[in-house]
C-alpha cells in the first residue's frame, strides 16, 4: 500500500519552535515547508507590493487580513513542489481562514493528513521568543509585540485546533525538549497515520 500524500499544519503559538520543527518534519517527509510569515518577511524584504501592504500590520504583531492571507497560500500551493503534499506553517490561524482553506482543499478533492499542535508553555514561549529577539533582531519580537501575537494566538488560533480536534486529525506533541527528540515525536506521530518518514538526524 502506498502512503498518503502528507498535507499538514503545524500550529502552535509564537515561540513554540513551530518554524524549526516544520523545516525538520516536511524534509523527513520530502514534502516543502511553506510558513506565511517567511513569505511575508520575503516580500517586505524585497519591497514588492505584498510586502508594502502587509509590513506595517507585521511590525504591530496582528493579522494580515484573511483574503490577502489566503489568496497568498492558494497561489503557494498551486505551485508544482507542492501538488504531492505540503507542510504549512503558519495558516490557518483564525476561523475565518479554516473556511478558506476548508474551501479549497474541496475544491482540489484533498484532505488534510494531520494538523500537529506543537504545546509549549506560555513562560517557555517568551522567554524563547526573547532570545530570538537578542539573536535575530525581527522588529516583530519586541516586548510589546510579543504580548500581542500572544494574545492574538490564544484568541482566534488556538481556537482553529478545537475545529480540526473534532475532525480527529490533531496530533498535540510536547514542544519541550531537545531538537531531535521533538522531531522524533512528531515524525513517530505521523507514521501512525500512516505516513511514511525518513528517519531525521
Ligand atoms: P510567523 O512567522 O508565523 O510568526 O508570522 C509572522 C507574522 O506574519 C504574524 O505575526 C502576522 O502578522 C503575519 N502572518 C503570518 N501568517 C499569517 C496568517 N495566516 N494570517 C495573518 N497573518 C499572518
Amino acid at each position: 500500500m502506498t502512503a498518503p500524500a502528507a498535507r499538514l499544519l503545524i500550529v502552535g503559538p509564537q515561540g513554540s519552535g513551530k518554524g524549526t520543527q516544520g523545516a525538520r518534519v516536511a524534509e523527513a517527509l520530502g514534502v516543502p515547508a511553506i510558513s506565511t510569515g517567511d513569505m511575508f518577511r520575503a516580500a517586505i524584504a524585497g519591497k514588492t507590493p505584498l510586502g508594502l501592504e502587509v509590513q506595517a500590520i507585521i511590525e504591530a504583531g496582528d493579522l494580515v487580513p484573511d483574503e490577502l492571507t489566503s489568496a497568498v497560500v492558494r497561489e503557494r500551493l498551486s505551485e508544482t513542489d507542492a501538488a504531492a503534499g505540503f507542510l504549512l506553517d503558519g495558516y490557518p490561524r483564525n476561523l475565518g481562514q479554516v473556511s478558506d482553506f476548508d474551501a479549497f482543499l474541496t475544491d482540489r478533492g484533498e484532505k488534510l493528513t494531520s494538523v500537529i499542535e506543537l504545546s509549549v508553555p506560555r513562560d517557555e514561549s517568551i522567554e524563547r521568543l526573547t532570545l530570538r529577539a537578542q539573536q535575530q533582531g525581527r522588529t516583530d519580537d519586541t516586548e510589546d509585540v510579543i504580548a500581542n501575537r500572544l494574545r492574538i494566538y490564544e484568541r482566534e488560533t488556538a481556537p482553529i485546533l478545537d475545529v480540526y480536534r473534532e475532525r480527529g486529525i490533531v496530533d498535540t506533541i510536547d514542544g519541550v525538549g531537545t531538537l531531535d527528540g521533538i522531531t522524533a515525536r512528531v515524525v513517530s506521530a505521523l507514521q501512525a497515520r500512516g505516513l511514511s518518514a525518513e528517519a531525521v538526524r
